[in-house]
């Protein structure tokens, strides 16, 4: 650049001096400078016009020769124009790349902006949703209007997926997870879960059928070894009939948990909810927990706050909350001491049983809550235990938009709490 300037600049000097001399021999210098001059302008003019001529018209060919500053500037500028070419097709690579990536996803992607209106989507989505290309700029609300989706889209809570039946194919289950990202736009991610969602529909189908199945053979079979055992009179019979009266009731637990929990896993809330009022039903828990417990000398207190209750399934809630101090009562040793207690704050009722058991080793308490999960398989059929009873209380809780909080020490002891939403 600088280059070229100087030439410029010593053109410019060599017509003024030019212009100088000549000026002084004809002693007309101040006709001669604007002479001089004016040609300079139109030079620049010339130029000035050929390089807008060349941008308009055909800025992708070669520039126009020139010499001087005025190549460099036709030189630099085609320079620019290259540089700025080949970075628009590389970008134009990377979107193209994007855009088969998205395309070749078996999951529908849709990305909605600010206001949580459909921006772009890849034909997955499109297949799984039926957008169409009009359909831009539209709501998101207005094509997946399950009241479900509705609410987890609008509280913002997006840490767990939502599964609903496809709004497209009914006899689709979709799972949309939402992301955000960028200035508060969202992305969704939807995938078809219809077979996975078949395969827990079957597993739930068949638990739930082969407990019922099991009931009846199971009565009988109770009612007969029950007759057996009162009326026996060979005292080598007297044990086997013993156990076999004890498995038999131990299965009979068993199915009845299953039956719950599959209740639970496979029915909607919505039914039996009442008001519960929950001091009667505690102080009823404990009585029956003093009646199972009567042989161990435990101490059993609790402490209630009064009229707090619970919009909710008082068979469900009752389960739940005797299943921890069931579990209690059978893991503390005697002369323990467990306590029951309720209270709430503004925002949530507590039910908390503590006790003063054998704890459990911090490592456990992220499982226990699974089916047959057992800390120590031997105490376990000690106790006589389903291995049921805390999976049955997460379900009981979940449906009450509630959670389970379990810390523990070993030796020390154990303190299980249910959190549960305030009623408003
Ligand atoms: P179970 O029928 O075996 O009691 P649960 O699901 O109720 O099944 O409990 C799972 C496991 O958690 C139990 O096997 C036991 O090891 C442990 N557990 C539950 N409650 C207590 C408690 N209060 N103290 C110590 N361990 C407990």
């Amino acid at each position: 650049m600088l280059h070229g300037f100087k030439a410029e600049l010593r053109r410019l000097v060599i017509i003024l001096l030019l212009c100088f001399g000549f000026g002084l021999l004809t002693h007309k210098l101040s006709w001669v400078l604007l002479l001089g001059i004016s040609y300079y302008i139109l030079t620049i003019l010339y130029q000035m016009r050929r390089l807008n001529q060349w941008l308009l018209h055909s800025s992708h060919t070669e520039p126009p020769e020139a010499e001087g500053i005025w190549g460099e500037i036709f030189n630099n500028i085609h320079h620019l124009q290259r540089h700025q070419h080949d970075e628009t097709k590389k970008l134009q690579a990377v979107i193209k790349r994007i855009q088969e990536i998205s395309s070749a996803l078996k999951d529908g992607i849709i990305i909605l902006d600010w206001r949580g209106h459909l921006d772009f989507w890849n034909p997955a989505a499109h297949r799984l949703m039926g957008f169409h290309s009009k359909d831009q700029g539209q709501s998101v609300i207005n094509f997946i209007r399950h009241p479900k989706f509705v609410s987890y889209f609008e509280t913002g809570d997006y840490s767990a997926p939502l599964e609903l039946p496809s709004p497209r194919h009914t006899t689709k289950q979709l799972q949309f997870q939402i992301t955000r990202f960028g200035q508060k736009e969202r992305l969704i991610v939807v995938r078809d879960v219809t077979q996975l969602h078949s395969l827990e529909q079957m597993r739930q189908d068949f638990i739930a059928n082969v407990s019922h199945e099991m009931r009846t053979p199971l009565t009988v079979i109770n009612g007969y070894v029950e007759t057996l055992s009162d009326n026996n009179t060979i005292p080598a019979w007297t044990k086997p009939l013993q156990q076999m009266q004890q498995q038999a009731q131990r299965m009979t637990l068993l199915v009845n948990d299953l039956i719950m929990l599959s209740k639970l896993e496979t029915t909607e809330i919505g039914h039996n909810q009442k008001l519960v009022l929950l001091e009667p039903l505690l102080i009823s828990i404990k009585n029956e927990a003093e009646a199972l417990g009567n042989d161990k000398n435990q101490t059993i207190t609790l402490t209630c706050e009064e009229s707090i209750n619970i919009f909710g399934n008082e068979k469900e809630l009752h389960s739940a909350f005797s299943n921890l101090t069931i579990n209690a009562v059978k893991y503390t040793p005697a002369n323990g001491k467990i306590d029951l207690r309720l209270w709430q704050d503004q925002q949530h009722i507590y039910f908390s049983v503590t006790d003063n058991g054998p704890g459990i080793d911090s490592k456990h308490i992220p499982r226990l809550t699974e089916r047959f999960y057992r800390v120590d398989a031997s105490r376990n059929s000690s106790t006589g235990g389903t291995g049921l009873g805390l999976a049955i209380v997460k379900h009981v809780l979940m449906r009450h938009d509630g959670e389970l909080k379990i810390s523990s020490e070993v030796d020390k002891g154990s303190v299980f709490t249910c959190v549960l939403p305030l009623t408003k």
